[in-house]
């Protein structure tokens, strides 16, 4: 049993001032791996006073200064590569290849993007050449950083490096069910020799210091990632100390497949929404294919599910792993059930464990097919690997249907026809919209519509989540 009881404050490893374990469950084996602790209001505060103090030479520092610390930063994330990927294997049950490639790759290559947004970035500009107006841009103060368990240092990654990049100082509260990585990550910072109070993580719940954040006085903005219902609560929360709240939340995407899709059209929306075990917020959970080509598709769909293998996280290979843990596997469970019950067709997966599997949190990769849009497989995130399928017969019932949701976040299309793409892309009320298969790269903004969020992280428009602006007027 791992201990990591301690949290990261005013750069030392410090004990929780009440004793407060908490056991964390391996999703593989359904046994504890490691006692963390749950932190209190003290330990809040303590964290708060730190990233105060800090704040007043931090938001000074040069851009150059940031920079150099970025960069030690980033080689040494490259140096324990590996015990990242570990780590996030071990506390999410993604099998070591997925979470190498995909997890911990995703870190390095926020912070490598960031130095590079950091390098361009203007933080002073003249309003225009003839005005003696200018612009500056001002790092907005301490931040409260909140992020889920699904993506563990990608979520962490979007936070943390932009703060750090703008002069903020910060607390990071990483998810109670997956705590490995961000501990990981604060080793990492220390290293690095970050000034102390800049960084400082505390372990905790949502009712405790979740809520402490979100509602603390000295704390002036609040980032989030997680789920809708939590994004409500903080903004509740937060709303009596004007904070800024930037929100990244649920999601329920659509995949619109016309009938001049490229031929893999299908095959690779059964294996996006899969991978991860359907834990993303931006998957393509439903899928929306042309009539004419309906039948096929569903046959491809089921076909493809069937030889996605499920298996332990420490196997390589390109099977999935199990969902985070019981509640989840629950949830999902009834979730299926729905489906069966609202007379959705199961055309693969289905209800209860893999046959190969006697213990962990493991779900068959499902497809259900003849759904419509008012099934709860097709309104409510699942967040395991459930994909529903919906026909549909036009460009406009196509759009609609994607469109109505109370989400916004990640969408899909595929069609041959460029015009068409274009123009469906635009119809789509999302935030991302990724044609024929095609990802967003490096910097461009992440974020949702909706009930989707009100925030983009990455790149450039990362940064200025985390930047006040003052107009300063008879500057010459
Ligand atoms: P969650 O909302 O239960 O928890 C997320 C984090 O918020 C955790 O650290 C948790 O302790 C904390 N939290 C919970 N309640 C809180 C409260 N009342 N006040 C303050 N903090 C609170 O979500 P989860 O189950 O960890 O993650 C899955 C959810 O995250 C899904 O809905 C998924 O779509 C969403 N997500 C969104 C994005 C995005 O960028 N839009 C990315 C990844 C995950």
């Amino acid at each position: 049993m791992l201990d990591k009881r301690k949290f990261y404050i005013n750069g030392e490893w410090v004990s929780p001032s009440k004793n407060s374990d908490f056991n964390v469950i391996n999703p593989a084996t359904e046994e504890p791996y490691v006692t963390i602790s749950l932190g209190n209001e003290d330990d809040t505060n303590k964290a708060v006073v730190a990233a105060k103090n800090a704040f007043t030479s931090w938001k000074n520092t040069s851009v150059e200064e940031r920079i150099t610390l970025l960069e030690k930063l980033l080689k040494i994330y490259k140096r324990r590569f590996h015990e990242m990927t570990q780590a996030i294997s071990t506390e999410l049950g993604a099998p070591l290849d997925w979470a190498s490639s995909a997890q911990t790759a995703s870190g390095e290559s926020h912070i490598e993007d960031f130095i590079l947004r950091l390098k361009k970035f203007e933080f002073e500009t003249k309003f225009d050449e003839s005005s003696d107006n200018y612009i500056v841009y001002e790092p907005i103060g301490v931040c409260g950083l909140i992020t889920p368990w699904n993506w563990p240092i990608n979520q962490i990654a979007l936070k943390v490096i932009p703060a750090f990049a703008t002069g903020c100082t910060m607390i990071l509260k990483p998810s109670e069910m997956a705590p490995l990585s961000g501990l990981l990550f604060a080793e990492m910072i220390h290293e690095a020799g970050f000034p102390a109070g800049v960084f400082n993580l505390v372990n905790g719940d949502g009712a405790g210091v979740g809520s402490q954040i979100s509602s603390h006085p000295d704390i002036d903005m609040v980032s989030f990632t997680g789920s809708t219902r939590a994004g409500k609560l903080i903004s509740k929360s937060a709303a009596d100390t004007i904070k800024r709240v930037c929100l990244e939340l649920g999601g329920k995407g659509g995949n619109i497949i016309f009938a001049d899709a490229y031929p893999n059209a299908v095959r690779d929306g059964v294996r996006n929404i899969m991978s991860n075990s359907g834990q993303s917020c931006d998957a393509p959970t439903r899928m929306l294919v042309e009539k004419s080509i309906y039948e096929k598709a569903v046959e491809e769909a089921a076909d493809e599910a069937k030889k996605i293998g499920v298996d332990l996280p420490s196997k390589s290979g390109d099977h999935i792993g199990p969902v985070i843990n019981k509640s989840q596997f629950e949830k999902i469970q009834s979730l299926i059930q729905s489906g069966i019950d609202e007379g959705a067709t199961l055309v693969a997966g289905g209800a209860g464990r893999p046959s190969n599997l006697e213990k962990g949190y493991y779900v068959k990769p499902t497809v259900f097919t003849n759904v419509s849009n008012d099934m709860r497989i097709a309104k409510e995130e699942i967040f395991g690997p459930v994909l529903s399928i919906i026909p549909f017969e036009s460009e406009e019932e196509a759009i609609s249907i994607t469109n109505d949701t109370p989400y916004g976040l990640g969408n899909f299309l595929q069609t041959e026809n460029k015009e068409r793409a274009r123009r469906v892309s635009k119809q789509l009320r999302a935030g991302v919209v990724q044609i024929n298969g095609n990802a967003p790269e490096a910097g461009t903004p992440f974020g949702g519509y909706n009930q989707s969020g009100n925030g983009r992280e990455g790149g450039t428009w990362g940064l200025h989540e985390y930047l006040e602006v003052k107009a300063i007027s008879g500057w010459k």
